[in-house]
């Protein structure tokens, strides 16, 4: 049968495996004897655009009656978790473009947890960017994750396991997905792209949905385009150059979330003549979060962009025979990898603190200008060549 699960795995065979026996267990009561492994309290899935889908496609499995149907034919659970709107499975995003979840956020989440689900037999929290759980918030909600009640489950979405604070991670049954090739799911949503831009736009994207507008976005691949020339160039650029690639990317990410959300009031048009003036509120309100949640993902390519590259640099310059992750750019990756080992490295470290620092800073663009002029450093410096 196609189970959601398997529908989103595909690609992803030890991840699949893994699950389902942890699903058979827990159906034929072993788990709660304290024999094979069950369903865990808390998962961490990471490492590939495919976390979130999978993290629904798991929740459908467990508060389905049939395990989960496939997505041609669901119940009404099942469709339910598919629209957001099953009483028993919160899908959760940081509130604060800048500072992630909120205090009050997690707060809020622990009460819930503590209520006895609706009309399933449990409860499932989807935490997207668990990334963006910061110190306080974290603290929070550790001992929910320690001993949550015995009908919840979360499962905590990131872009890699040590992207997430080390107490948060050692509570939870890490599943690592593999990177390295797009799923049947992944590969549909991107059906009519030349699998090398398909490759590419995956690993630089937070998800295939995202992937796909990545390569339709005109702003989003023009600063592609611009931090691959500042790669390029043979002589190290000037600090100004660092800065103005910097403010070059903030802008480019505004004003493409700006295109998103002229969509969005497209969508809503016809509307609003129905809605109350708090629930119109309401729609600003969810707006002026997703344009900045768009900005901070644009933002965070732009950086992931950079780290492709030094990827597929270190990759080239050990001699391996995967393919690379910019495939559109081998002058580039091959001059980047002549710069030498130890420089990649440095570069990538920058790019490493970047991404953290994006996550909490409130002003992005300083992140950027530093993160541009050590790449700078690292790159041009005079032993590199
Ligand atoms: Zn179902």
């Amino acid at each position: 049968m196609a189970t959601p699960l398997r529908e989103v795995l595909a690609g992803q065979p030890r991840v699949l495996a893994y699950l389902e026996r942890s699903l058979d267990a827990e159906r034929a009561g072993v788990a709660r004897e304290g024999g094979a492994q069950g369903i865990s309290h808390a998962y961490l899935f990471s490492g590939s655009a495919l976390v979130e889908d999978a993290a629904l496609a798991l929740a459908k499995s467990l508060v389905c009656p049939e395990g989960g149907c496939s997505t041609e034919a669901p119940c009404a659970q099942c469709a339910r978790v598919e629209r957001g709107s099953h009483p028993d499975v919160k899908v959760l995003e940081p509130l604060s473009a800048t500072r992630g979840y909120l205090l009050e956020q997690v707060q809020g989440i622990i009460a819930d947890a503590a209520l006895t689900p609706i009309e399933a037999t449990r409860k499932v929290y989807v935490v997207k960017e668990a990334d963006t759980l910061g110190i306080q918030a974290a603290n929070a909600l550790l001992k929910t994750l320690e001993e949550p009640a015995s009908d919840v489950v979360f499962i905590l979405c990131a872009p890699s396991a040590d992207s997430v604070l080390q107490t948060i991670r050692s509570r939870c049954s890490v599943v690592p997905f593999s990177a390295a090739d797009p799923s049947a799911a992944e590969s549909a949503l991107l059906a009519g792209e030349a699998p090398e831009r398909a490759r590419m736009a995956l690993a630089i994207a937070s998800s295939a949905p995202q992937a796909r507008a990545f390569l339709q976005s005109e702003p989003r691949q023009e600063t592609r385009r611009a931090i691959c020339a500042f790669l390029a160039r043979p002589e190290a650029p000037s600090d100004w150059d660092a800065l103005s690639l910097a403010e070059g990317v903030v802008e480019r990410a505004h004003a493409g979330a700006a295109d998103d959300e002229a969509r969005d009031d497209a969508d809503d048009e016809g509307l609003e003549d129905f809605l109350t003036k708090t629930a119109r509120q309401a729609i600003v309100d969810r707006k002026k979060r997703a344009t900045s949640a768009a900005e901070r993902r644009a933002l965070a390519e732009a950086v992931r962009e950079v780290e492709t590259l030094l990827r597929d640099a270190l990759a080239t310059s050990a001699g391996t025979s995967e393919p690379p992750l910019n495939a559109d750019a081998p002058d580039l990756v091959a001059a980047l990898a002549a710069r030498g080992e130890e420089p990649l490295l440095e570069a990538l470290e920058a790019c490493e603190g970047a991404s953290r620092h994006l996550n909490r800073s409130t002003t992005p663009v300083l992140v950027l200008q530093v993160l541009f002029l050590s790449l700078k450093e690292s790159l041009w410096q005079p032993s590199a060549r």
